[in-house]
């Protein structure tokens, strides 16, 4: 059987270096915002050539407080793509402002800047755009729309380190880019984690405050913080997979290449253009019969998965949220894709057999 994902297996090859990061941190005696959080901080900037970085507890909080440090009023609103994980809009819904969905571009995935216009109105105060399976949005178009209505501008990046669109690493567009560290994704921790990117100093001590009770000096509070900090412990591991994180993101293009090459046309593959640098977070292809595909798949010994079943507008949380129940590109998506094995854990050899399975369908 070949697994859709096995963090076990993923992790082995940084396990020695994982148990030293940890003794190294149980000793010092430091476990909330120490030198741990601080290095992988420096490290995560560094590398992005942005100012600052802020460790915090995981990708939707990211989010939440990216949000948060512009004191929108209540019922403003913020674009946001209808094809997305429901972190990306449970962000907005947290803040009491309106998600307005705009449909994605049905070869990318990623919101379709052409729509975005459309959407805009005299309360719109931000996009929040993904950057889906790994792949940058279009983001040169996306900074013009951004500059000419005056918006600010959030990038989940929750599936796309590393990623680039025309040489620019995702998450430096924005006032934020904002991470997870969840295990499964490209650069993941050992338990929750995330961080936000930004270059303003204003924006960054807004940040640093709201992730620890609003408050600047100990007891002191200016604002009504959260508590969402990165712990020392998973910093300690990141600073580890971090350096590991282009042998990783290879690793899935080597993976995902294989697919590309060798599957047959019956499958929409993802595209691929040379303005953009893409990291397979997910490779998923779609397919019209993509329920009996699964089947199909498991059947002869491929796990895979399906990113996602239920597109937002359909769930029921979103109730009274979401405006609008029709977004026919979405639906398209959430109907036909399947995600498969692409992972860090799997050998060429297995996507091969993938490969040679999914062709007999
Ligand atoms: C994983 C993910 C998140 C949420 O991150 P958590 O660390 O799990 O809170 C947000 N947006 C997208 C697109 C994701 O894939």
């Amino acid at each position: 059987m070949i697994d859709y994902e096995n963090l076990g297996l993923l992790n082995k090859p940084f396990f020695d270096e994982f148990k030293a990061a940890f003794s190294d941190t149980l000793e010092s005696g430091w476990y909330i915002l120490g030198n741990k959080v601080k290095e992988f901080e420096t490290a995560y900037a560094q590398y992005h050539n942005v100012k600052h970085c802020l460790g915090l507890a995981n990708g939707l909080d990211a989010l939440i407080l990216a949000l948060r440090a512009f004191n929108f009023a209540p019922g403003d609103e913020v674009i946001v793509p209808s094809n997305t994980y429901i972190a990306t809009i449970l962000s907005i819904a947290q803040c009491g402002l309106k998600p307005v969905l705009v449909e994605p571009d049905i070869h990318t995935y990623n919101i379709d800047p052409e729509k975005i216009p459309a959407a805009i109105t005299p309360r719109t105060r931000a996009i929040m755009v993904v950057h889906l399976y790994g792949k940058s949005c279009e983001m040169d178009k996306i900074m013009a729309i951004k500059e000419k209505h005056n918006l600010v501008l959030i990038e989940d990046c929750a599936q796309s380190h590393a990623a680039s669109f025309k040489g620019q690493l995702t998450g430096t567009f924005g006032e934020f880019g904002a991470f997870s560290f969840y295990p499964t994704k490209n650069l993941g921790a050992l338990g929750d984690a995330g961080a936000i990117l930004c270059n303003d100093d204003e924006l960054a001590t807004a940040i640093r405050r709201l992730r620890n009770y609003g408050s600047d000096v100990k007891y002191y509070n200016e604002v009504v913080g959260y508590n969402s900090r990165l712990d020392e412990v998973q910093a300690a591991f990141l600073s580890v997979k971090f350096k590991y994180l282009a042998q990783i993101t290879e690793h899935k293009r080597k993976l995902a290449d294989i697919y590309h090459q060798g599957l047959k046309s019956d499958f929409i593959k993802p595209v691929v253009h040379p303005d953009y640098f893409d990291v397979y977070h997910i490779y998923n292809i779609r397919h019209e019969r993509r329920d009996e595909l699964k089947q199909f798949l498991l059947d002869n010994g491929v796990k895979t998965d399906i990113h996602y079943p239920l597109p937002p507008h359909h769930q029921k949380a979103m109730k009274g949220i979401i405006e609008g129940t029709s977004y026919p590109i979405s639906e398209e998506i959430h109907r036909t894709t399947l995600s498969l094995p692409c992972s860090y854990c799997h050998t060429t050899a297995d996507i091969e057999k993938v490969v040679e399975v999914i062709n007999k369908f």
